[in-house]
């Protein structure tokens, strides 16, 4: 196969479609158009139906029950209910909230707005790998904790969160565990009773579905997570989030987390070894190049190395061919050094000569040799 270009290494931003994916979605946009809410002819039955199916395939790769999951726009939709819903439930229990300081955007700035609303939020600092330990967890616990979020994987460097382990401490003491899992669903499997988890966000863009969809599960029992509803206007997904179901995007989430599950281990080894690939060639041939994050406890298809004595702006325009990232999409906007490399302890200079590979379902082993041969020669370049 030729290589096209340019070449997308930033499969944390968001993913391409699979087509797969996409031919599951075609026909609810026009023939089977209904509104899933419509329960009095066969074009809403269509469509709940077709909802019902993803709902299925959703509590299914969780091992949860169906009720348990609420349709959003999203992870950011997602953990915004989460955080603020459980919260706001819980005020009358307490009001003091954990999560760390690398946490997405769409975690710390709910979290900011809790702050406004008089709780109390602590930010941990993870460990040097971006890992936030059980331990930390157990020792910030107060009366007053009642909410821990914390996520299943970092979107910057890919380390993981020990899930268990923390949602054990936060079980002992009554509290509950929301996990941001949008970079993790579909990656790494997890099972919300195993792992303790009461509440977890997730999105289908990151794996291979449309924008514009995602989920959050919801415990039903053991204990029942009451949530206080952020959006108001009909008793859509049990109360909990009002507003017409997208169903031709929920249809593409569903197909998005069968394949997900389906391919997953193949996918993994796959992807783990073209990161590996890349990160040798970097690590080898650029004099300094640094991994940011964890070794071995990271998502498989995540690569953020830094490059001592270069700024990764630079890097990236002359590399114009290869779409990477440095920091998240969503926070580059901003001048500022990644708060999440900055977390784990590297100086404003690290941080500022760091980028972000994220490599999956369709990225190629001709693609990989590509863009580390492209990078090594824009550092010879300035070297030069
Ligand atoms: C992408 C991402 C989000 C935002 O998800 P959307 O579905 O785009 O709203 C939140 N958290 C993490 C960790 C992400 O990677």
């Amino acid at each position: 196969m030729s290589l096209k270009f340019p070449i997308y290494l930033d499969y944390h931003a968001t993913t391409p479609v699979d087509p797969r994916v996409l031919t599951a979605m075609l026909p609810y946009f026009s023939e089977h158009f209904g509104n899933a809410a419509s329960r009095t002819h066969a074009f809403g039955l269509r469509a709940e139906a077709a909802v019902s199916v993803t709902r299925d395939a959703v509590a299914e790769a969780l091992g949860a029950e169906p009720r348990e999951i609420v349709f959003t726009s999203g992870a950011t939709e997602s953990n915004n209910l989460a955080l603020l819903g459980a919260a706001r439930a819980g005020r009358t229990r307490g009001d003091h909230v954990i999560t760390s300081s690398i946490e997405h955007r769409a975690v710390l700035d709910p979290c900011r707005a809790l702050e406004h609303e008089g709780f109390w939020v602590t930010y941990l600092p993870p460990d040097p790998f971006g890992a936030t330990s059980p331990s930390a967890v157990a020792a910030a616990l107060t009366d007053r904790t009642i909410l821990v979020s914390l996520s299943a994987a970092n979107n910057e460097i890919g380390t993981l969160n020990a899930l268990r382990e923390i949602g054990r401490v936060c079980r002992k003491r009554g509290v509950l565990f929301h996990t941001d899992a949008a970079q993790a669903f579909g990656k790494i499997p997890i099972a919300v009773h195993e792992a303790g988890i009461d509440l977890l966000s997730l999105s289908a863009h990151k794996i291979c579905g449309p924008k514009g969809a995602g989920a959050l599960y919801v415990r039903a029992l053991n204990p029942k997570v009451r949530l206080e509803p952020v959006l108001f206007g009909g008793g859509h997904e049990r109360g909990l989030r009002p507003g017409t179901l997208n169903v031709p995007a929920l249809v593409g989430l569903g197909a998005a987390v069968r394949l997900a599950l389906a391919e997953r281990e193949e996918e993994e080894t796959r992807v783990r070894a073209l990161r590996d690939r890349l990160e040798a060639r970097l690590l080898s041939e650029i004099p300094g190049a640094f991994v940011n994050g964890h070794r071995t406890e990271r998502l498989a298809g995540n690569l953020n190395i830094g490059f001592p004595g270069f700024r990764a702006d630079d890097l990236m325009m002359g590399v114009r061919d290869v779409a990477v990232s440095a920091g998240s999409a969503c926070t580059s906007a901003s001048p500022e050094p990644s708060h999440v490399l900055r977390g784990i302890g590297r100086s404003a200079v690290e941080a500022a000569s760091s980028l972000r590979f994220g490599l999956g379902r369709f990225t190629t082993a001709e693609e990989v040799e590509a863009a580390a041969e492209r990078f090594v020669a824009a550092a010879r370049r300035r070297n030069a």
